[in-house]
C-alpha cells in the first residue's frame, strides 16, 4: 500500500544502536512531514474507530502518535510511564526485561472497569513493554480489545506473547 511505501522510505535503519547487534528503526523523520503524520493517524484510527472506549499510550513514543488517535476517536487518553513518574495514587505492573526487571503505572482511577482499551506503541519487539501494558489494563477491571503499532518486529515474536489477551493486533508495517 502506498502509506507503507511512504513509511520504508521515511523511518530510518540505523545499525548496532543503542548497541552492537541491534538495528534501530528511528521514526522521528515522520514529524518532518506533517501530511505523512496526519495519515499514520488516519490508519490508526481507522483501524480502532467504533471499537474502543479508550487509549493507553506506552511511554514515551507511544504518546507521539496515540494521543492524537484519542483525540480523533474523541475518547479519553491514559499515560502508561515508567515507574517513578506518576504521583500517587498509582497502579503498577512488574516486568522482566533481558538483564533485571522494569515496572510501569498509571494513574489510579483513570481506567475504569469494563472500558474496552486500545493499547498504542511506536514498536513492538518483544511484546514484553506491551504484555505488561495489557496486565496493568486487566488489573484494573478493563478490557484489552485492541493493540496498534506502527512497525512489528517478525523476528521477536512479539504477536505470540499478546495472542493470549484475544485482541486484535495491527501494526503499519512489519520488518
Ligand atoms: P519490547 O518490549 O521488546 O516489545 O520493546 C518495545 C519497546 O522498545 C517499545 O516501547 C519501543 O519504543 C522500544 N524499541 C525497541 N526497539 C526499538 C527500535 O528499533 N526503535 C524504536 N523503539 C524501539
Amino acid at each position: 500500500e502506498e502509506l507503507i511505501k511512504r513509511l520504508e522510505a521515511t523511518i530510518e535503519n540505523i545499525p548496532d544502536f543503542p548497541i552492537p547487534g541491534i538495528q534501530f528503526k528511528d521514526i522521528s523523520p515522520i514529524f518532518l512531514d506533517p501530511k505523512l503524520y496526519e495519515d499514520v493517524i488516519g490508519d490508526l484510527v481507522k483501524f480502532s474507530r467504533g471499537k474502543v472506549d479508550a487509549v493507553c499510550g506506552i511511554e514515551s513514543r507511544g504518546y507521539l502518535f496515540g494521543i492524537a488517535v484519542a483525540v480523533a476517536l474523541d475518547v479519553p487518553f491514559i499515560l502508561i510511564r515508567k515507574k517513578g513518574k506518576l504521583p500517587p495514587p498509582v497502579i503498577s505492573e512488574k516486568y522482566d526485561l533481558e538483564y533485571g526487571s522494569a515496572e510501569i503505572e498509571t494513574r489510579e482511577g483513570q481506567i475504569k472497569k469494563g472500558q474496552k482499551i486500545l493499547i498504542h506503541d511506536d514498536l513492538l519487539a518483544t511484546g514484553g513493554t506491551t504484555e505488561a501494558a495489557a496486565k496493568l489494563v486487566q488489573k484494573q477491571g478493563a478490557d484489552v480489545v485492541q493493540f496498534s503499532f506502527l512497525i512489528g518486529l517478525k523476528d521477536l515474536n512479539g504477536e505470540e506473547k499478546l495472542r493470549k489477551f484475544g485482541a486484535d493486533i495491527y501494526s503499519i508495517l512489519q520488518y
